[in-house]
Formats: structure tokens, sequence, C-alpha cells
């Protein structure tokens, strides 16, 4: 066995995930169908020196694609700058279709949105090789019962210049409600086309030593209109599978934006991690799926880590990969839990009647000003404003009901939640300031009937405040 200690864990290609899902079996070398030799990345080939280049990820995944049926790679966009958004699906086969990705059993990575993070991007790549190319039992199980969905470059641009934002200098991590960009168009029409039970999106930070200087991060979605048995899930897989599974590995873990005194480990202050919907993680939460940020360290802290720059590399993308081992056992073991928590939050829609929370976080209580106790029946937006955000309610899955050149906008539906973050002037940033129509007519978008209680996080029930 090779162990699994900072310096040795990135020798050991293509693992298989056999310690992950609990088996111990000896690791073993991939093999391809035709026993070709599973190709590397430009990453493990220069020994963590440099980030792979997006011709040699272009090569890497045609090569994984070639070898094996598990492995299918779509273009899902392209950049400003003419770069493809990508879409690896993996499975036992690799689902052929959207429909084919099993509800609740499949996972989204979402590697690198921020280009100057490459870490998590060369985690993921590495990790649908090993997907791919995996003979294990324990992989070939999983594989067999989960749809694993992998953008492994959220922001080519951004990579390719080393900077945070695309071309534009938009900050994509911002953008999961107005989709004003390529790169979070292409990621909202995933989560609604394929509609992942989890989705895992990997980042780095910079550390503030002594309180903020653990090598990865995690923390689920805060908004608090996620519904209480999802945002569960998400807080199990970031406690009780991702921080175990990189502990093992040998690295330190924490919660992301919560600095804590180094002897007692006692929280000092919160800097980061809020409650905002337009980030991917709180987005995932609000439409339904078990989100997760996960947050590797960029800066070197130890002598042995300042002195080689790739042995730091190597810390950044193995505790990159160890995580996502804890998230795959996840997927794994909580597949019944998981597909019950999201299809219930999305049942939920047509049912609760319940508070709309505009603020806050599951750590932050919202003011009044940011409850919207009772939520209007539907939304209306007249022609001029369904011209301008049409579009983007189509990518996130919400439905409309047209009118003339206007449209409203039914809160009773799987995404009702999101309907007033998008729509409501009151809220943190809408698209639109729309007009709320209180009570709608018989068959129209409310049929009178009572509500289920509600399904968001907060205490309050309607009509308290
Ligand atoms: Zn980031």
């Amino acid at each position: 066995m090779i162990p699994r200690s900072r310096g040795l864990a990135h020798v050991a290609l293509a693992v298989g995930l056999t310690a992950t899902l609990g088996v111990t079996l000896p690791d073993a070398p991939p093999a391809g169908r035709a026993g070709s030799a599973p190709p590397r990345t430009g990453f493990e080939t220069s020994h963590g020196v440099r980030w792979t280049t997006q011709p040699e990820e272009q090569d890497f995944l045609a090569a994984v694609g070639r070898a094996t049926s598990r492995v299918r790679v779509d273009r899902i966009g392209a950049t400003a700058q003419g770069r493809p958004l990508q879409l690896v699906r993996i499975g036992a086969p690799a689902p052929a279709r959207p429909q084919d990705v099993r509800r609740g059993n499949s996972v989204l990575l979402v590697c690198s949105q921020h280009g100057d993070e490459p870490a998590g991007r060369e985690a993921c790549l590495s990790t649908v090789r090993d997907l791919a190319y995996a003979t294990d039992r324990a992989t070939r199980r999983f594989l067999a019962h989960t749809s694993v969905l992998v953008v492994p470059t959220a922001n080519p641009d951004g990579r390719a210049a080393d900077r945070r934002g695309n071309s534009d200098g938009t900050d994509i991590n911002r953008d999961h409600l107005a989709l004003t960009t390529a790169e979070a168009r292409a990621v909202a029409g995933v989560l609604r086309d394929y509609r992942p039970g989890t989705v895992y999106d990997l980042h780095e930070y910079g550390p503030t030593a002594p309180y903020y200087r653990k090598d990865l991060l995690t923390l689920w979605p805060r908004n608090l209109n996620t519904s209480d048995a999802v945002h569960r899930e998400a807080t199990a897989l970031a406690e009780e599978f991702v921080a175990p599974a990189v502990r093992k590995a040998g690295f330190s873990t924490g919660v992301y934006g919560i600095w804590t005194d180094p002897r007692t480990g006692d929280p000092v202050k919160q800097v980061a991690g809020d409650g905002q919907e337009r980030i991917l993680r709180n987005a995932a939460g609000v439409k339904g799926a078990v989100g997760l940020l996960v947050e590797t360290r960029v800066d070197a802290l130890t002598d042995a880590e300042r002195a080689d720059p790739a042995r730091n590399n190597r810390r950044r993308v193995d505790s990159q990969r160890a995580g996502l081992r804890g998230a795959f056992t996840f997927a794994d073991r909580h597949r019944a839990r998981i597909e019950a928590a999201t299809a219930a939050a999305r049942r939920s829609g047509y049912t609760d009647r319940g508070p709309v929370y505009l603020g806050g976080a599951d750590n932050e209580p919202a003011t009044d000003a940011e409850i919207l106790a009772h939520p209007p029946c539907a939304y209306r937006l007249d022609a001029t404003q369904f011209a301008r955000v049409g579009n983007a309610l189509a990518l996130h899955g919400v439905a409309v009901r047209r009118h003339g050149r206007g449209a409203d906008v039914p809160l009773r539906q799987p995404l009702r939640t999101l309907v007033p973050l998008l729509l409501d002037g009151r809220a943190a940033s809408p698209l639109t300031s729309a007009t709320p129509v209180p009570v709608c007519g018989r068959g129209e978008a409310d049929n009178g009937q009572g509500g289920e209680p509600g399904a968001g996080r907060g205490a309050a029930p309607p009509g308290t405040r």
C-alpha cells in the first residue's frame, strides 16, 4: 500500500475507490479497455511543477473518452474568448442522455470557477481518469449506481490568464442568479437538465495565519431557503465524509469563512461564507441540491512547502483529491437519503406556503425586513421585463405562464423559493423588480388548497411577524 501521506499520495496514479468505499484491496494500476496506458495530466508528468495546459486537457479528456465507455465529453458552451466549456459524464456506462442520470445518485463537480485557483481542476481531471480506468469492484459498483458529472474547467478564460474572474473580470461565482456570463449559464443548464443530487464546488483560498490556515475548508449552503433535509445532508457531506477523508489522508480541515483561535480551536470571527444566493453553494441549496464548497489553501506555510513550490502544489491537489473521495463515499452511502431529501425539496414547491427568506443565513437570523412572511401567488413581468429576463428564467428551469408579450411566474413550482430571489425588488440581487400578484384566480397559479408546513429553514411560521 502506498501510504496516503502528503508527499506520496500524488504518486499513486489511479488508485481507484477501494479505500474510499471501505473495501480494503491493494491499490492496483489502472487498465484501459484495450490495455492502453492511462493518460496523465501535465501537472502529473511535471510532478506538480506546473499546471495542466488547456491543450493538454483537451488531449487528456479525448484519450480518456476513447479508452472507455464510462466517459463522455460534451461541449456545453463557449467562453467570450472562444474556449470550450465542457461537461464530462461518467458512469458504467456513461449516461447517454440527461434522463439517464440517476436522480439523487448523481454528483456534479464544478472545478476552478476562479481561474487563479487551479488545484480543484487538477483534482477533477485526474479523478475523471481514475474513475474511467478503475478496475476494482467497489468503484465498478459505485459507477453502476452513480452518475458523476464534471465541469473540469469552469472558467477557461480565467485559467488561461490565471485570474479570478472571466475575460470580462466577472466573478462567475457571483453570477449564479443573473447568469450574465457564458460560464454561469453553462452550469445553470447542467443543473436544470441533469438535476444533480450533489453539487460539489472546488476552490482555493489565501490563509491568514494563525487564525485561518487549514489545508482544506468546507461550507454547505447557508441560505435559509435550503430545505432542512437538504441542509442536513450537506452538513453531513462536509462533516461526516469530506472532513474525515481529508484528515485520514494527513491534512487538516475546518469550516470556510470562520477564523479560529489556534490554541483552543474556538471560532474568533466570520470573514466569509454567508447565505448569498448568487453563490453556487447557496444557489444549489435553493434549487434543492446538496451543495458544498471546498477550498484548499494556496500558500505554503511549512518550511518544506516553502522550499519546494511543486510540493506545495501537490499538497493543494492531493487534499482536493482526498475531499473528493469523501464526497463519493457520501454519494454511495447516503444515496437513499440524498434522493429523498432532494426530491422532497422540489416537491414541496407545489404545497409549501411558508415564508421565503430574502436574507440571513443558517448562523444569522433574517431580519423582519428580509422575510417574505406571505409570499405572493406569482410575479408579473411586463413585456420589457420578460424580454430581459426570460432567457435566464428558462435556464434556471423556472416555469412561466405567458400572457401577451409578458408573463406570470407562479410560486407553485419545484423552484418556489428561487422565484422571489429572482423577481422580487426587495431581494438581494434580483434580475428585475416584477409586480407581486397576491392572489391568483381560479385555475391559475394557485388552486386555493391548503399548504404543508414550510420546508425552509427559518423558525417563524407565516403570519407571526
Ligand atoms: Zn474561489
